[in-house]
Parts: C-alpha cells; sequence; structure tokens
C-alpha cells in the first residue's frame, strides 16, 4: 500500500503469549476467549507487528518488538518466540539492512515495543539501528526511568537508555507533524504519553493503534487492557478516535493481533464492527 511518499510494508518480528484476562480487563473469559484462546496458563498468541515506511529519502520502522537476550525465566513467562517471526530475516525479505533505517518511531517503552532497538555484543546493549534517530515522547522516557511499582515490570533501561547515550534518541512533547504524511498523536490511557501514528494523503489513512487497540477485538469500547494505568482515559480516547476512524476510513493497524493486521471500521448494531480485515498490507 502506498500513502504520499511512503510505501507500506508489514513487518513481523516475533510471537508472544499474554495473560489473557489482563489482555481484556473487565470483560469476562467467556465472551473473550472466542477470539483469543487461551493456552492452559491462561495466556492469549500476540504478535509483534510493525510497519515500515518507505520513501527515496527515508526507511521508517515503528516499534521494535521484544527483541532478543532475555533471561530464560522472562521468555518462558511471556512465551517469547522467534521461530515464526524474526526483525532482522523480515527486513531482508524486503531488501533491509539494519543500519539503512533512518527512523525509529517508538510508540512507547514498554519490553514489547522498545526491547529489539538494541542488540548485545559481549553482554553490552548497543543500538540495533545504529544509523536511525529513534523518536519517543519525553514524558514516556521520564516515566520508563521511574515508573510506578504497578508498571515497572513493563520496562528495562538497557533498552533505550543505550539510545539516550548514543545521542540518537530524539524527545518531544505533545502531538506534533512527522512530516507531510505523518503525524504523531499522543494518548495517555494506557502508559503516559503512548504517541500513535497516522500516516495520511488526500486518498488514504493508515493509523498505527499501538496499545491504544493492540487486538482487533479491542475496537469495541469496553475492551480496555488490565495494563493501563488509566482505563477510562483509554475510553476515552477510543471514544474521541475510533468514530473519527470510521467518519474518514482509516485502516487501523494492529501491532499484536495474531491474524489481522489491518481494517477498517464502521458502525453496527451494538457498537463498532469491521467492514475490512487484511492479514498483511
Ligand atoms: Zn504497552
Amino acid at each position: 500500500m502506498k500513502i504520499g511518499k511512503y510505501t507500506i510494508h508489514t513487518i513481523e518480528s516475533g510471537d508472544l503469549l499474554l495473560d489473557g484476562g489482563a489482555m481484556y480487563g473487565v470483560v469476562p473469559k467467556p465472551i473473550w476467549e472466542k477470539s483469543s484462546p487461551a493456552d492452559e496458563k491462561n495466556r492469549i498468541h500476540l504478535k509483534t507487528r510493525h510497519m515500515l515506511l518507505i520513501s527515496d529519502a527515508k526507511k521508517i520502522l515503528i516499534d521494535t518488538g521484544s527483541g532478543k537476550n532475555w533471561n530464560e525465566k522472562f521468555e518462558k513467562i511471556y512465551g517469547i518466540d522467534f521461530s515464526q517471526h524474526d526483525m532482522f530475516p523480515a527486513l531482508a525479505k524486503i531488501g533491509v539492512k539494519p543500519d539503512e533505517i533512518t527512523d525509529v518511531i517508538l510508540t512507547h517503552l514498554h519490553f514489547d515495543h522498545i526491547g529489539g532497538a538494541v542488540v548485545f555484543e559481549n553482554g553490552k546493549p548497543i543500538p540495533a539501528f545504529p544509523n536511525a534517530v529513534h523518536h519517543v515522547q519525553q514524558k514516556q522516557y521520564d516515566w520508563a526511568l521511574n515508573p510506578s511499582d504497578r508498571d515497572k515490570a513493563s520496562y528495562f533501561n538497557e533498552r533505550y537508555v543505550p539510545l539516550s547515550n548514543e545521542g540518537i534518541l530524539k524527545q518531544y512533547n505533545g502531538d506534533f507533524q512527522f512530516d507531510e504524511d505523518i503525524n504523531l498523536i499522543v494518548v495517555n490511557g494506557h502508559t503516559p504519553s503512548q504517541q500513535l501514528v497516522k500516516i495520511s494523503d488526500a486518498a488514504n489513512t493508515m493509523f498505527y493503534c499501538a496499545d491504544l487497540v493492540p487486538l482487533a477485538s479491542h475496537i469495541s469500547f469496553p475492551f480496555i487492557m488490565g495494563y493501563d494505568l488509566n482505563p477510562l482515559e483509554t475510553l476515552r480516547e477510543k471514544q474521541n478516535i475510533l468514530p473519527q476512524a470510521v467518519d474518514e476510513n482509516w485502516h487501523l493497524f494492529f501491532e499484536h493481533d495474531p491474524k489481522i493486521a489491518a481494517g477498517t471500521i464502521k458502525h453496527g448494531e451494538r457498537g463498532l464492527i469491521f467492514d475490512k480485515t487484511f492479514e498483511t498490507i
């Protein structure tokens, strides 16, 4: 798919398993397990999925997936698995080398979004995309350095501090226009200053939902993750953004859905429903 000057590719960088109850908050299991069957530990399957935007001048990656070099216990708990999908092979498949990435837009710094921003050499984290400027919101970065006891299990300094030390992390305050085709929109329900990516031209809009709408089934307003620090804020953000997506026929891009990469939505009798869905874009 092409929007503005960018050709948009889907990159899948890995699989993981997260607690189904935590992924659906107050929604009862008999309702969510239809779309997200759980394993014996009540975990559901998620992917880490990215957009790669290619123009003549730029190769922009959105988020970096979980990345490697976790300890065995951590990998086991979260079912982190690269046997089916992996970042560097996925990039190689479309002829892109890691050092050719010019920009990495980081929606936020939870491990499954930032982990792949570094690789380890002799046990030391170094940037996986050394020539890229990495873009993050300052409030998210500050929070990541000093998270609450409730969400600190999602943050690992060694995954993002090296980017700052190398001088390749650029921080922003609030919504901003990245270029004529890309706008970054800040939301705060999931975590302070998560930035979502809207790519649009006169004909089409693609919207990278990140953890505002992690799985396709989360288009339903009350489907809100237990992980969110401010669930009512997430609700307001979805009620604000998703009707606009209907009106303007945006393609919503899902970072974590195991099957559906993107979809357009419409109003149904009992809330928002899908118009069309796509396994790749
Ligand atoms: Zn998150």
